[in-house]
């Protein structure tokens, strides 16, 4: 893989880890989750972003595409032949409706390390760090991440990976002796329900939990509820069960309700195939919890 890209830096996160945080979201994921709250991390390469709505149809874009991939629709509002586009931003700075932008940044190790210790006395006041996410942090460029890793260590800045844990194991082993937490996704633990809404296969995932575990990680297990896929008793006692079964240690979970975000960025990634999903109510996110903590695995919080 020759680049990295990254989605943004949100700084001040107080959902992504212990304190106050910066999180730094990379672009790019084996999994394509139909409940995905950041689709524009998906994939691997930039991509063009259009909001429609903020569309008056000046026709400015397409005057400015070398690639003659912008054409009036028949709303008379601009329109994307995404397989012409080469996500080159031309069209951009032209749209001063701001309806179009181009998503995925490069930015060498040496500077991002350099943007992210500028906060360090937020960390340090609030117990918090870095947190890297995504997209999936562990299928990057692994030369890109465990040189980040280190180097953030090193300046004595705490890293936590949120990871879906989709990777080759030789990847967790390179950053291990720097990370401080990983924040561990559990989609589904039932073969056929995770291939369905994820679109691969959870071998892989359920056994470098299981390995992280041996090896002396700290794991904060997410589980994403979402109503009519995972949170019926097959699928929460099976979760259960892998975790005491297998010895897996865990520091907390956290039981994350589905939320509506993603849907409307599938639209403006030019994406038709997004699902919805009905957001779980509370009480049902309350009896989860107790079944989790009834099984004697706490502690257990509702959200990130
Ligand atoms: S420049 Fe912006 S407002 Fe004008 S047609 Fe293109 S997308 Fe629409
Ligand atoms: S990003 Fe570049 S290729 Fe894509 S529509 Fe805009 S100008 Fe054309």
């Amino acid at each position: 893989m020759n680049h990295t890209y990254h989605i943004n830096i949100q700084k001040f996160s107080i959902h992504d880890g212990n304190g106050i945080r910066t999180t730094v979201f990379f672009k790019g994921c084996p999994l394509s989750c139909a409940w995905c709250h950041n689709p524009e991390s998906q994939r691997f390469h930039r991509e063009l972003m259009f909001d429609e709505e903020r569309c008056t149809g000046c026709g400015s874009c397409i005057a400015a595409c070398p690639q003659q991939a912008v054409f009036r629709a028949e709303s008379g509002k601009a329109a994307t032949d995404r397989t012409k586009c080469t996500a080159c931003g031309l069209c951009v700075s032209r749209c001063f409706y701001h309806a179009r932008s181009v998503v995925g940044t490069e930015i060498p190790v040496p500077e991002l390390v350099r943007q992210l210790v500028r906060d360090r006395m937020f960390y340090e006041v609030s117990g918090g760090g870095v947190t890297l996410s995504g997209g999936e942090v562990m299928a990057q460029d692994m030369n890109y991440i465990q040189q980040l890793v280190k180097a953030l260590h090193e300046e004595d800045i705490s890293v936590d990976i949120d990871t879906c844990g989709d990777a080759p194991y030789e990847n967790f082993q390179r950053v291990l002796p720097y990370a401080d937490t990983f924040l561990y996704d559990l989609k589904a633990v039932t073969p056929q329900i995770h291939l369905e809404y994820t679109g691969r296969d959870n071998k892989r995932i359920i056994e470098n939990l299981q390995r992280l575990s041996r090896d002396g990680a700290k794991i904060n297990l997410r589980v994403p509820v979402i109503p009519g896929v995972n949170d019926g008793e097959e699928e929460t006692q099976g979760m259960i069960a892998l975790i005491r079964d297998s010895g897996v240690r865990l520091t907390q979970v956290n039981l994350l309700p589905y939320h509506r975000v993603g849907a409307d960025k599938n639209i403006r990634l030019g994406r038709a195939d997004c699902r919805e999903f009905e957001p779980p109510a509370a009480e049902k996110m309350e009896q989860l919890k107790n079944r989790w903590q009834g099984a004697g695995i706490s502690p257990v919080f509702i959200g990130g």
